[in-house]
């Protein structure tokens, strides 16, 4: 994906702190995942075989030949892939454990992990939403490992998602973590939904940011931006 310049001033930036206003198609009802209270009551192997038999049904319906050779396998990888891979997300079971050090340098600067490639899935369409996630904090005495950062992002990646929830949740996750509300979280994604059907528009990008606690303040947030738009 070719990377923009982000400012601050960016009509692409939809800032959260007022993201009521809306947009026809992707409408959004709330910041967590709207999940039904007995989503986990049926098992993985449940999950999959039953999938795997509705999948095959909306193939049948398509007027797919299910005895191709190539075509045979597709209902249980599709899945597979659900449960196992790209929404495996949403069972808090996978929620990766986070372990935080003693800010040992007393490094009180921000911390900026940029470029953090996730692919995840819109949930109006189930078709890819792809890009790079910038996450930055300030240590309230404690510190994370760099590749929990990419993890959590990885993490609330696999669920079907709008854009902005995704942003949200990040943030939510690391505010949880590390016990701060410095937070900042800014993402530029591409929308299948947007370019390889609809609108058929292949080259814009959305971008959504979240910015909490010394964030807030526009100078940190302008430095934030200038890390994460230095190459
Ligand atoms: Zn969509």
């Amino acid at each position: 994906m070719k990377q923009k310049e982000i400012s601050l001033n960016s009509p692409r930036i939809r800032s959260l702190q007022n993201a009521s206003e809306d947009k026809e198609e992707h409408f959004i009802t709330s910041y967590n995942t709207p999940l039904r209270e007995d989503a986990f009551e049926m098992d993985d192997a449940t999950k999959v075989k039953k999938i795997s038999e509705h999948f095959e049904a909306i193939m049948d319906i398509l007027g797919l030949d299910l005895n191709d050779d190539s075509l045979r396998g597709t209902p249980d990888r599709v899945a597979n892939m659900y449960v196992k891979e790209i929404f495996s997300g949403l069972n808090p079971s996978n929620k990766p454990s986070i372990t935080l050090f003693d800010n040992k340098y007393k490094y009180d600067e921000m911390l900026v992990e940029k470029e953090i490639t996730f692919y995840s899935n819109c949930e109006h369409h189930f078709v890819p939403i792809f890009g790079k996630a910038h996450v930055g904090y300030f240590s309230n005495g404690k510190v994370i490992g760099l590749s929990k950062i990419n993890r959590i992002v990885q993490y609330y990646a696999k669920r079907p998602q709008v854009q902005e929830r995704l942003t949200v949740q990040i943030a939510n996750a690391m505010k949880d973590a590390l016990k701060t509300q410095d937070v900042a979280v800014v993402i530029d994604a591409t929308h299948l939904c947007v370019s390889s059907r609809g609108v058929g528009d292949t080259s814009s990008t959305t971008g959504t940011a979240h910015f909490s606690g010394k964030f807030t303040k526009r100078r940190t947030r302008q430095e934030f931006l200038d890390f994460i738009n230095n190459k």
